[in-house]
């Protein structure tokens, strides 16, 4: 039986909750509930005094706002009550385990705050003159030599804001350096099993994106591959560690294929966090590759941002770097921000300014307090604790690729066959049981699948316990205890929301139920 909100209106067991009670308030013991920022607005509430500014000559040529813009008055302990409880209604990696596989959810360690909080650093202004900022050049420099170590590869450009944006200053440059031989290419080779980030990137530099079906073993089919090389392919995007948490055993061989044909060769290097300090990148051909410095080396990610996307660059692809970046003569630290000199042959600027500082420095703080030993450990423990959840699931759960995996573990919906429990079903009862579900239905190439990162940050006890709670939750599932996952999550401030009904009609602004004819409303429509 369920009641009209879809919640059973008998527990399941003795000893579980009747979550249909419902409080005066709303709210559920620390778990409170708000109007909409815009409804607790009553208009002449301040937060602040402030004398009334003089009246100044406008000098906006008649640009100038005409009405109101609509903020709700309020007073500052309702701002602050507001965004408290939201912030408690988000789930967040300080909270508890985050095991979403592809996105290397680490703890971000507190020095790395500390550092980029510092008052030289966390108070400079891009538009400084660089005599005032050497520190922070240097600071850039220092990032920069030990990603090209690290990786073995000779040049970084490391203003990319994020991943993506790292692919597409890699295409970028891939295709400036054809462009320079005379050369215009058509193909992209994409693996089916890449992150989505990188067939967008080639569509978006204008590729045709030509998809290389995976092997049983989840590997790129090298067969495939060579059967779609030819003169018009500008280069292949390869993950590696791959999307299924394996690492592509042929990778060097298709670097030399792809170079055979004059392509180049891009690698997905978002799961660093795998090899780091174990492979270089540079050993295995790789032309152009960015490093998420939010995942790999720890800064505060998820919700959009921010984010740092560096991108290696081998000698080839070095010339068409985008500006500005970093240089080093007799007059100290400087900027190359004009396409001359050295920059001549840059493909131009991707963003304002040289990067996201604040990422940079907690990447630089995350890798010097951990030193070169401790950064292979990472890599080591990310690699041990993801095949500890692959065996501690192993006889639950079906891996669709047999053998040892890299930073995450990949299972498949098998077990769920028959239960009408789906993949989703099974992630929404994880929220109840308090963990971020993993990456659900990606890779395309294994069905329902499970995508589970843990990574190096989480200890044998967090482990056991997560462990503990899939084996319960699938044996709850195999058992029939299907009506438990259709109305799960039960416990979570919001429940199951029409997530494709959101991204398709999204509702940006808020709207006053009295506003009919004036120009709040008019905006809305128009917008
Ligand atoms: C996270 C990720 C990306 C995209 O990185 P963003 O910083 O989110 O743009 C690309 N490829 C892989 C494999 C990733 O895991």
């Amino acid at each position: 039986m369920l009641n009209n909100k879809g919640r059973p209106t008998q527990p399941t067991t003795q000893s579980e909750p009747d979550v249909s009670i419902d409080t005066f308030t709303g709210n559920k013991g620390l778990e409170l509930e708000s109007p909409l920022i815009f409804e607790q607005g009553v208009p002449g509430r301040v937060g602040v005094d402030m004398a009334d500014p003089e009246p100044v000559k406008s000098r906006l040529g008649g640009l100038e706002r005409k009405g109101p813009i609509g903020l709700p008055d309020l007073s500052e302990p309702q701002v602050l009550r507001h965004f408290v409880r939201l912030s408690r209604q988000n789930y967040a990696i300080d909270a508890g385990f985050y095991p979403l596989g592809s996105c290397t959810m680490k703890h971000n360690p507190r020095i790395n705050e500390k550092v980029a909080r510092l008052a030289g650093l966390g108070d400079l202004h891009p538009m400084q003159p660089t005599s005032t900022v050497q520190g922070a050049l240097e600071l850039i420099n220092s990032l920069a030599h030990w990603l090209k170590t690290i990786t073995g590869m000779p040049a970084v450009a490391m203003s990319p804001a994020a991943g993506a944006h790292g692919e597409l200053c890699g295409v970028m440059a891939i295709r400036a350096a054809h462009e320079a031989k005379g050369e215009s290419r058509t193909r992209i080779l994409v693996p089916e099993s890449a992150h989505g980030t990188n067939p967008a990137t080639a569509a978006l530099c204008g590729y045709k994106v030509d998809s290389v079906p995976a092997r049983k073993d989840g590997r790129m089919d090298m067969d495939a591959f060579a059967e779609k090389l030819g003169p018009d392919v500008a280069g292949v995007m390869l993950t590696n560690p791959n999307t299924c948490g394996l690492f592509e055993t042929d990778v060097k061989k298709i670097a030399d294929m792809v170079h055979e044909v004059g392509g180049y060769f891009y690698c997905d290097g978002a799961n660093l966090n795998a090899i780091l300090g174990r492979v270089r990148p540079g050993d295995l051909g790789v032309d152009a590759m960015h490093i998420n410095l939010h995942k790999t080396f720890s800064t505060p990610h998820g919700g959009g941002g921010p984010g740092a996307g560096p991108v290696v660059l081998s000698d080839a692809l070095a010339p068409f770097a985008p500006i500005p970046f970093v240089t080093h003569g007799e007059n100290g630290f400087d900027l190359v921000e004009q396409k001359s000199g050295a920059a001549a042959q840059s493909f131009g600027r991707m963003k304002g300014y040289h990067g996201q500082m604040g990422m940079f420095i907690r990447a630089l703080a995350y890798m010097q307090s951990h030193g070169a030993d401790g950064l292979r450990q990472i890599a080591e423990d990310a690699v041990l604790n993801a095949n500890y959840i692959r065996v501690g699931l192993q006889d639950k759960l079906n891996s669709p690729f047999s053998g040892i995996c890299m930073h995450e573990a990949l299972f498949d919906d098998s077990t769920l066959k028959g239960t009408g429990v789906t993949t989703l079903d099974l992630a929404k009862a994880m929220i109840d049981e308090g963990y971020h579900p993993m990456t659900m239905y990606f890779p395309l190439v294994v069905h329902g699948a499970m995508l589970i990162e843990p990574t190096e940050s989480e200890s044998r006890q967090t482990l056991d316990q997560f462990i503990g709670a899939m084996r319960h939750l699938l044996d709850k599932a195999t058992a029939g205890e299907t009506e438990y996952f259709l109305s799960a999550p039960l416990f979570a401030p919001r429940r199951r929301l029409d997530e494709t009904g959101a991204a398709r009609n999204p509702v940006l602004r808020w709207v006053s139920p009295e506003a009919t004819d004036n120009e709040d409303a008019s905006l809305s429509a128009a917008s």
